[in-house]
């Protein structure tokens, strides 16, 4: 099989648990909850996207087998300690497979998945984050962390807390106000304190 990548980079996580640790993120090209394209946003199951997942046109974009992933994958992450990949997109689960897992795996990888959840994650993971979108069918209820974009209409948080997963985040939707979401967030967590705050810090810090 061959995975179509939009892009894969060396940078730090920005947001969630692991916020600040080194990774390889690896972007799948497409997703089960939007096109991508602008025109059909308003129209999309999730319409708040910030991220391009189009096609396989970014940095180290391509087709590729799962060897020569892996193999990319490690020569970005060079030779420093505890290797870490992100799987996300878009959506990974349409493509993230054992195939892939085990061929990371057997260069020392830590696997990792940020996932909206319609599609049950891969066996294989070393970690799985759920971030669960408005009016969608959440089937992978478990895993190591559950973001939670905010504000979010017609999702009852209360009812998440029942999932099983060690981490519960709260993050600001980088939408077209902000500011009052981070004050919602807050404001949330404050009332709430069994979440707790995530914020994408990658782009307070300016890295991709
Ligand atoms: S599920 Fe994730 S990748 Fe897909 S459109 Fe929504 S935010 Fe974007």
């Amino acid at each position: 099989m061959s995975y179509a990548v939009k892009e894969m980079f060396l940078t730090l996580q920005g947001e969630g648990a692991q916020t600040g640790r080194r990774a390889v993120f690896l972007r799948f090209a497409g997703c089960n909850l939007w096109s991508g394209r602008e025109q059909d946003r308003a129209a999309a199951q999730c319409r708040f996207c910030d991220t391009d997942f189009v096609g396989t046109d970014g940095a180290n974009g391509g087709r590729y087998e799962a060897e020569a992933l892996a193999r990319l994958a490690e020569e970005l992450w060079g030779d420093a300690a505890r290797p870490l990949v992100v799987a996300t997109g878009g959506e990974p689960s349409l493509q993230l497979d054992v195939a892939l897992i085990g061929a990371l795996r057997a260069r020392g990888f830590e696997v990792a998945i940020e996932t909206n959840g319609t599609i049950a994650a891969p066996a294989g993971l070393d970690w799985i984050c759920v971030s669960p979108k408005a009016g969608t069918q959440v089937v992978q209820r478990s895993g190591n962390e559950l973001k939670l974009v905010w504000p979010q209409q017609g999702i009852d948080p209360d009812a998440l807390l029942g999932w099983d997963f060690d981490h519960f985040l709260i993050q600001p939707m980088a939408g077209d106000d902000p500011e009052s979401a981070l004050r919602s967030s807050i404001r949330f967590v404050m009332d709430n304190p069994r979440w707790r705050l995530s914020l994408q810090t990658h782009k307070l810090l300016g890295l991709p």
